[in-house]
């Protein structure tokens, strides 16, 4: 995090902004107890502080569905709110499903098809599980050996690091006898599709998140193209749903502009949600959002940080998002 909203964040609690600017938290998850797939990337809120965010929101602002979002939705004063959550973990239904139910506010889900079921994992959960694994055998000289880690260096941030794929993980995972189905069997990772069914069926939004989650970085124009829009052919053929939603996995900064008006000629209607938080982005149709859930401080002092964030931005000169 930069080093100014650090700084901001810190004094978020003295600092009260009143403004009618429009909000877009977003999550991955809320959970009470360790998530061994989650736990060594990124904290996260509990039910409690989810709970304090959920109250402060229906007090103050108006949750919104997509269909009533306008152009430039996040820089407009209007005190409205769009909710939203990346990745499908199941506890998208299982935990924050009710909760907002209970607060009677719609959100929007953002999945990648490749995940739902769990056939297929994201590296970084599957890093994570394993971390927790090694944890408990840090001796286990075969698994050091095979990964050639150093025994000066810190385990987690080795494995992190190390580019390991999922076949690999799951060859780590034979060697210390972790049954990785039975793990799968009591804490499914991610959403299945009758749940995701059961979220549209309650009034919320399903979005694209890609297929695979990839770093688009590393793919050519092309290729995140199709990564995008199979993701939301794949929600429009499972769902029947009439409406093009999708975010940027990891970050939006490396979408050029060509891609965006790709996507655009593709689906005019189409909403795009990036992570930059308040900034001026090349197209009316990107929705930019800022995260609720990390660092683990009330929404209420995030959404201050944010706003006084981005007078900062302005003065400096970098309230334009730049794009290739
Ligand atoms: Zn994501």
């Amino acid at each position: 995090m930069d080093i100014v909203k650090k700084l901001l964040l810190k004094y978020s609690k003295v600092t009260t902004v009143k403004l009618s600017a429009n909000i877009t938290p977003y999550y991955h998850i809320v959970a009470d107890e360790n998530v061994p797939h989650i736990q060594h990337l990124y904290s996260y809120k509990n039910i409690n502080q989810f709970e304090e965010d959920l109250k402060y929101l229906h007090e103050h602002y108006q949750i919104i569905t997509t269909d009533e979002i306008a152009d430039e939705f996040h820089l407009k004063h209007q005190k409205k709110c769009i909710l939203s959550f990346d990745d499908g973990l199941v506890e998208n239904y299982t935990i924050i499903l009710p909760l907002l139910e209970k607060y009677k506010i719609k959100a929007v889900f953002f999945i990648n098809p490749s995940f739902v079921d769990n056939k297929f994992f994201l590296n970084k959960h599957l890093k994570s599980i394993l971390i927790e694994e090694l944890l408990k055998i840090p001796h286990n000289h075969i698994v050091w050996n095979k990964i050639k880690f150093s025994k000066s260096e810190d385990l987690k941030n080795q494995v992190l690091k190390y580019e390991l794929s999922n076949n690999q993980i799951f060859d780590l995972f034979d060697v210390i006898k972790f049954d990785f189905k039975e793990y799968l069997q009591e804490r499914p990772i991610y959403m299945n599709k009758n749940q995701i069914q059961e979220l549209i069926d309650k009034g919320h939004f399903i979005g694209g998140h890609t297929m695979t989650h990839p770093y688009l970085n590393n793919l050519n124009e092309d290729e995140q193209f199709a990564e995008i829009t199979d993701s939301l052919l794949w929600i429009k053929q499972h769902f029947k749903v009439d409406y093009n939603l999708f975010s940027f996995p990891y970050s939006d900064s490396y979408a050029s502009k060509n891609l965006i008006k790709r996507l655009e000629n593709w689906d005019k209607n189409m909403i795009i949600f990036g992570n930059s938080s308040y900034k001026k982005d090349v197209s009316k149709n990107i929705v930019q959002r800022f995260s609720a859930e990390k660092p683990i401080v009330p929404l209420k002092n995030i959404i201050s940080t944010e706003l006084i964030y981005m007078y900062y931005i302005k003065l400096v000169g970098k309230f334009k998002v730049k794009r290739k």
